[in-house]
């Protein structure tokens, strides 16, 4: 070996002495020349170009771009909402090299307005609460239900629940929200990339490999060892392994906007998150600001499809047939354009993968009568992240942490699937509107209401009770019948929850 390479460089050392005196560019073209090995390797690569077929050039071409954006990255995290920046924010903190590929560039439009209490267990453990406190959002401290012919109304007061950890949550504006957010995500050492739009992945036996397009349409390739997705209800890893469970039942869509001059208590007393059920669809109204106040219906999507008239003219008859919405909304201006967007529930029949988790949205999504679909995605974000710090230390690809995972997340969707399954039936709302002390049963239902998927025995046997008691209350009245027709009488204030 010693040799050879001597031999080499005495060989280019008379090349270079003899080319230098008769012609300087024969020796720059003597000594460039590949010899031995090297130029045999060269001839069969140029040979088997020209033979390479140009489907065959472009898979070439992509690995090896692939290997060059390589920059072997400990997680990418698709989607910079509540479920991806919460993931980024734990990895970055725990010193994890981490990429955010987010499609849009924030601040964008997000409906989905009412945290719960739960959040902010959250929103203290990554170091939000300062920037949220500065960002000035609305305070909530409690959960309003009523009956759309304003017979019944009826407020759960987190800090009156003796099983939740936190007393109130807040009111946001998704776009300022998601964007402090992300922001914080990045200034915890996250490299977040907005405008980027994943198109696929694959993972192989040393990690993940994500194809995503820039801002300006370009195709490039990264390589991380784990994949956190995060897309939200654009499902990109389960739509591709064509996981998506849709529920029967639960095909609805929301129209909504953005409205100001509701009739509401004052700004600082606005606290409270009021959903008006109807026979078979919902309002929500959601105080944003001092001008502002999110009003969305959500309705049976064939009931819509059949509906005359233009979702803004649907919207307003519907708000006319309820007493309860109607009163509020009677001076309202939009301040926005009615939207509308699909509100199909789904799950996907996996919530991981190889070297893969799936957060939030990305995992399940359901029907968002109780506001929990911020929460589950930060929650989910935080297990995810521990999943892939731990399996980082100790060289996982999958295993029993990823299962451990897939359960936690699965037993937290269906927890909350259960709940908004119930709250289609008339006997659940019979009970949930009419609340009773009876083995503080309301404070359970807080709860539930407070963001409190995993809460401890005391909370658990209660909610399973509760269910009883709506099958029981479906053969025996065991609270007075409700009723969704139109009232002439005075409203009715329900007894308090405790
Ligand atoms: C009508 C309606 C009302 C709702 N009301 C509430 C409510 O009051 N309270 C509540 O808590 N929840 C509510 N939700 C649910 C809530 O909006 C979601 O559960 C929550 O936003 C989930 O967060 P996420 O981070 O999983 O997804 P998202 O917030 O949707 O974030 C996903 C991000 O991924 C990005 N993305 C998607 N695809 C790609 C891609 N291919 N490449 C790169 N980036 C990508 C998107 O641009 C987006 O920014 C409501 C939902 C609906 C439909």
């Amino acid at each position: 070996m010693a040799a050879s390479q001597t031999k080499g460089r005495l060989s280019n050392k008379r090349i270079s002495l003899f080319s230098k005196r008769v012609c300087p560019h024969l020796a720059v073209w003597l000594l460039s020349r590949p010899s031995g090995k090297l130029a045999r390797v060269q001839k069969t690569e140029m040979r088997r170009q020209k033979r390479e077929s140009p489907r065959l050039r472009e898979i070439r071409l992509s690995l090896y771009r692939d290997r060059v954006n390589s920059t072997a990255y400990d997680a990418l995290v698709i989607g910079g909402g509540p479920g991806g920046s919460s993931a980024s924010t734990y990895l970055a903190r725990a010193g994890k090299r981490v990429l955010v590929l987010e499609k849009e560039v924030f601040p964008r439009f997000h409906i989905g307005e009412s945290l719960l209490p739960g959040n902010h267990t959250l929103f203290r453990e990554l170091g939000l609460l300062p920037k949220l406190h500065e960002a000035g959002f609305l305070r909530k401290t409690a959960a309003r239900f009523e009956l759309g012919n304003d017979s019944i109304s009826t407020p759960f007061i987190f800090g009156e629940g003796r099983f939740n950890r936190e007393p109130e949550a807040i009111h946001v504006e998704r776009s300022k929200f998601d964007h402090v957010l992300l922001q914080h995500a990045r200034e915890s050492g996250a490299e977040v990339r907005e405008g980027w739009t994943v198109q696929k992945f694959s993972s192989d036996d040393s990690g993940v490999s994500v194809e995503a397009r820039s801002p300006d349409d370009q195709v490039h390739h990264f390589r991380a060892s784990y994949l956190i997705d995060a897309s939200g209800r654009g499902n990109l890893t389960g739509n591709q392994e064509g996981l998506r469970v849709i529920h029967p039942q639960h095909r609805k869509l929301a129209v909504f906007g953005h409205f100001a001059n509701v009739d509401l208590p004052p700004v600082e007393q606005r606290t409270e998150t009021i959903i008006v059920r109807l026979e078979n669809k919902w309002f929500w109204i959601i105080p944003l600001s001092a001008e502002k106040t999110s009003v969305g219906l959500v309705i049976d999507k064939d009931e819509f499809a059949a509906s005359e008239g233009s979702p803004e003219e649907i919207f307003h008859r519907w708000v006319n047939a309820s007493a309860a919405v109607k009163k509020r909304l009677a001076n309202a201006r939009l301040v926005n354009t009615i939207q509308t967007t699909s509100d199909f529930s789904y799950y996907n029949r996996r919530l991981i993968g190889h070297r893969l988790l799936r957060v939030g949205d990305a995992a399940g999504f359901m029907d968002p009568i109780f506001s929990a679909g911020v929460f589950l995605a930060m929650w989910s974000g935080k297990l995810a992240a521990e999943t892939v710090i731990a399996a980082l230390d100790h060289g996982e690809a999958n295993g029993p942490r990823f299962a451990s995972y897939e359960k936690r997340v699965r037993r937290g969707l269906t927890f909350y699937w259960r709940v908004v399954e119930n709250y289609y039936t008339t006997p659940f709302m019979e009970l949930f509107l009419q609340p009773r002390n009876h083995f503080d049963l309301p404070s359970a239902v807080i709860a539930v209401l407070a963001g409190e998927p995993e809460g401890g025995w005391e909370m658990r046997w209660r909610v399973q009770y509760f269910f009883l008691l709506v099958k029981l209350q479906k053969l025996w009245p065991l609270v007075p019948r409700i009723s969704f027709a139109p009232l002439k009488e005075a409203r009715i204030e329900a007894p308090a929850t405790r």
